[in-house]
């Protein structure tokens, strides 16, 4: 079972910041901003590459949880990254499908990260 999954499973502990019926939201060991969540389906999807048209109601609501955090963490008015990694070469280390939100950065930190 990957990682992700035994998060899901309770058999790993995190940080948990929200969770629903189909989404676990936890803080990143690692964090590469202030804040730093993880918006993950309880399903256990390896990655974007595998996603099927059965999923498009998952994926939609992903997004909406992003927003239901960000505003949550307020950061819905002052900005925020949503980032997900497909593959080792975009340094995907969890095959577990994942969104990154990141934020909370001042704002010449910001600047510093911009691409
Ligand atoms: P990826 O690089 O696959 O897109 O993102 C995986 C993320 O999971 C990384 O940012 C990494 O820091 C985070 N991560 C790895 N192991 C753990 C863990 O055991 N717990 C938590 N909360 N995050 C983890
Ligand atoms: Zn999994």
């Amino acid at each position: 079972m990957c990682l992700f999954c035994k998060i899901v499973n309770k058999e790993s502990s995190a940080d948990i910041v929200y969770k629903n019926d189909k989404f676990l939201v936890f803080k990143d060991i690692q964090p590469k901003a202030p804040i730093h969540l993880l918006i993950v389906p309880k399903k256990h999807i390896p990655s974007i590459n595998h996603l099927n048209l059965q999923d498009k109601e998952l994926i939609g609501e992903m997004f909406l949880v992003a927003q239901t955090i960000a505003k949550n963490q307020g950061l819905n008015k002052k900005g925020y990254r949503l980032i997900i990694n497909v593959g080792k070469e975009a340094g995907q280390i969890i095959d577990h499908l994942h969104l990154h939100l990141l934020g909370g950065w001042e704002r010449s930190e910001k600047l510093k990260v911009k691409n």
